[in-house]
């Protein structure tokens, strides 16, 4: 097993389609924001038109359903078996795990590659006061079912001050769950989390200390696990994803973002028009991109400064790397 920092890909398309923004849940960290991202459910005919769109743009573009509760779509089978038929290389569904519609009996292991659930604690009581009395219990029980069915599974993990404590303790969980992938999200300081004083970023000591450690503990069971570098060392290269990368996040209401810490303001870069992807004027996300400043990402440096610490010149002490930027272990 070999710890590797991905590169960006610029042949490989990614496609983070938000097909709703309903939910069940009210989770604390809900990056979700209607006002900005909309509120309507997209018709079945809609999200085919919009697959096609990308799929005829990169062959081997990967896609990630997602919500809002992307179970939630009645008809997000059919959105899976479109994807497949179409050509895309992978095709995953992120679920909160409460599954509606019954979803694990209409759609099979060869048309999702991952079941991806969320979960943002190791025990219910951390898990639930961030996401909701319950969701614990739910999703797991969910995620060993779409194991037991043949699903390869995933979980994705979104570190917080309130939750950093029993990341130690998701090596024995995962195992038990039967799940194959482990992502380790950081929080992201946008949506509820910019109103909310509890919900805090680890610092650079702890997310270095501990994370890359649980990651490599998470391997050694034969999981595989993927991380964001967030803090970089002085000999690492900067980039940025939105001027190397082919991301494309995808919301209901038609905005598409190259950068998830864009997806605040309406800076959005492309935008679906009558089923045609169109570049908006300046000034948008694509026109920050291209600045260098010491702090590494312009957008962390605008939105979430928080993370950033200065020496006594008054000069950055690190920089803070893409928020795409990330490190793997595959067994
Ligand atoms: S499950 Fe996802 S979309 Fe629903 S409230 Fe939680 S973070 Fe938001
Ligand atoms: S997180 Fe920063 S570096 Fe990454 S795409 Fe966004 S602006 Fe670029």
């Amino acid at each position: 097993m070999k710890q590797k920092t991905v590169a960006f890909q610029p042949h490989a398309t990614n496609l983070f389609f938000h097909i709703l923004t309903a939910c069940n849940l009210k989770c604390r960290h809900c990056y979700i924001r209607q006002d900005q991202h909309g509120s309507q459910t997209l018709s079945i005919e809609t999200i085919e038109a919009w697959l096609a769109l990308f799929s005829e743009r990169k062959k081997t573009a990967n896609v990630i359903f997602l919500g809002g509760e992307p179970t939630l779509h009645p008809d997000l089978s059919r959105a899976v078996k479109t994807a497949k038929a179409m050509g895309y290389a992978s095709v995953t569904i992120d679920s909160n795990g409460y599954l509606f519609h019954n979803i694990l009996e209409k759609v099979s292991p060869d048309d999702v590659d991952f079941f991806s659930f969320s979960l943002d604690g190791a025990t219910a009581p951390t898990c639930d006061a961030i996401r909701g009395e319950g969701v614990f219990d739910i999703c797991t029980q969910n995620a060993r079912k779409a194991a037991d069915k043949g699903f390869s599974t995933s979980l994705i993990y979104t570190v917080s001050d309130n939750n950093i404590h029993e990341l130690e303790k998701m090596p024995e969980l995962l195992k038990d769950l039967g799940i194959s992938r482990f992502f380790i999200q950081v929080l992201g300081m946008r949506g509820n989390s910019v109103q909310d004083p509890g919900q805090k970023q680890v610092n650079r000591e702890t997310w270095t200390s501990l994370v890359p450690q649980v990651a490599r503990e998470v391997a050694s069971l034969g999981i595989g696990v993927t991380w964001p570098r967030v803090f970089l060392e002085e000999k690492d290269h900067f980039e940025c994803a939105g001027l190397v990368a082919d991301n494309f996040f995808v919301f209901p209401n038609g905005r598409v973002y190259r950068c998830p810490l864009c997806e605040d303001y309406p800076i959005h870069a492309f935008e679906i028009q009558e089923n045609r992807l169109m570049e908006r004027p300046p000034l948008h996300e694509g026109n920050f991109f291209s600045l260098r400043i010491p702090e590494g990402c312009v957008m962390n440096r605008l939105v979430q400064p928080a993370n950033l610490r200065y020496t006594a010149q008054g000069t950055p002490a690190y920089r803070i790397a893409c928020c795409l930027l990330k490190e793997e272990i595959l067994p």
